[in-house]
């Protein structure tokens, strides 16, 4: 049994704010938002880090930002915009080991973000 945050969130074993979901992924609330909306889109299929993504699973990881632009669109971002990023590793705190793309948005965002 997967001891993963993620895959449990997926399997409903842990329960989430879920906004979006289909086929290849499945989008819920940020447990500690860091902007009035903040999502984590994530595949369904658990992959550990960037790191880790192969040829296969192009298509999956393509689709958490089409699916991303779908719900920012929906929600009124996409003109005044959003930020989607993905840490990978210590340095840039990834904290939970099943890729996520988060989706900030709502209010002006800093660049660099430290
Ligand atoms: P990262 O630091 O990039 O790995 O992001 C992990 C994110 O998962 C953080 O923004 C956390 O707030 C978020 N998080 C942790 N546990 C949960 C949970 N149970 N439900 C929703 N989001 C969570
Ligand atoms: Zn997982």
């Amino acid at each position: 049994m997967s001891d993963c945050l993620f895959c449990k969130i997926r399997d409903g074993l842990i329960p989430a704010r879920v906004v979006y979901r289909d086929d290849t992924c499945l989008a819920f609330e940020d447990i500690n938002p860091q902007a009035p909306t903040h999502l984590l889109f994530i595949p369904l299929k658990h992959i550990a880090t960037v790191n880790d993504i192969t040829s296969e699973d192009r298509e999956a990881v393509g689709h958490l930002f089409t699916a991303a632009a779908k719900v920012a669109q929906q929600r009124g971002h996409a003109d005044s915009g959003y930020r989607v990023v993905m840490n990978t590793q210590r340095d840039a705190g990834q904290t939970v080991f099943h890729i996520h793309l988060h989706m900030l948005a709502g209010r002006p965002l800093l660049w660099p973000p430290g």
